[in-house]
């Protein structure tokens, strides 16, 4: 069954307790941050923050907004990064719960491919080259509890379930919000397991709101792999 995370990003207050929950339950050491001019903290995802609450200030219409953008991995429902790794034991669909899962073996991948690959550019390196990001606290889920960053959100911006159940409360949600918001949208609901729902234009709160699938739902990387699929399957018959 897959399960997925309904973001509703017109009820975050942006406090930040969903990224530090994060951090709490996969045990990430903290960082050393640098004021960036937004209250934004720390400036980036990275290899040790999952998890990052965007934040912009925009004039909207003559009026001040504060925009929050939950970010975190989107648990793509036919991943990039996974076609592009095409190796298992590095990164792999956990087909119980729909989450994409990065182990140690990441380290022995093209680092940059896969980062590429991304639609959503979440990826992160450390500096042995391993790979990391949101593993949906799969863990949690298999244990019958919901992701920590949902547990923790004070708001109810933020929702666990089926993916049945979660498109439907994104589309019920949308049609109310439209009321307030009438540019309100969904993210890419079709493609992603972490649905976004914003009340604004997406690029006034972050360039990778909406990913850089084209209409055929693949990247550069995926379609270069598909095309020389056949000759690296060739060149390992000739190799055995
Ligand atoms: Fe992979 Fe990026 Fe999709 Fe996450 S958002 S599953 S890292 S392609
Ligand atoms: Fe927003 Fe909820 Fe995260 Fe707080 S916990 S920043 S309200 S999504």
């Amino acid at each position: 069954m897959a399960y997925a995370i309904f973001i509703d990003t017109t009820l975050c207050t942006g406090c930040r307790g969903c990224q530090v929950a994060c951090k709490q339950w996969h045990d990430l050491p903290a960082e050393e941050t640098r004021n960036t001019g937004t209250y934004q903290n720390p400036a980036d995802l990275s290899f040790s923050t999952y998890k990052l609450v965007r934040m912009s200030e925009e004039v909207i219409d003559g009026r001040l907004r504060w925009l929050f953008f939950p970010e975190q991995c989107r648990h793509c429902v036919e991943a990039p990064c996974q076609e592009v790794a095409g190796d298992e034991s590095a990164i792999y669909k956990d087909d119980a719960t729909g989450a994409i899962l990065y182990t140690a073996n990441t380290k022995e991948l093209a680092a940059d491919d896969i980062i590429e690959s991304c639609p959503y550019n979440v990826p992160r390196q450390a500096k042995d080259g391993t790979l990391a990001k949101c593993d949906l606290c799969n863990d949690r889920i298999h244990n019958g509890e919901e992701p920590a960053c949902v547990k923790t959100c004070p708001t109810g911006a933020m929702n666990f379930g089926t993916r049945k159940e979660m498109v439907r409360l994104a589309n019920v949600r949308l049609k109310a919000t439209k009321k307030k918001f009438p540019n309100a949208m969904l993210a890419d609901p079709g493609d992603v397991n972490v649905i976004y729902m914003v009340g604004f234009a997406p690029d006034r709160y972050h360039p990778n709101v909406l990913g850089t699938l084209d209409p055929g739902g693949i990247t550069r990387q995926m379609a270069l792999k598909r095309m020389l699929r056949p000759l690296v399957r060739a060149a390992r018959a000739v190799s055995v």
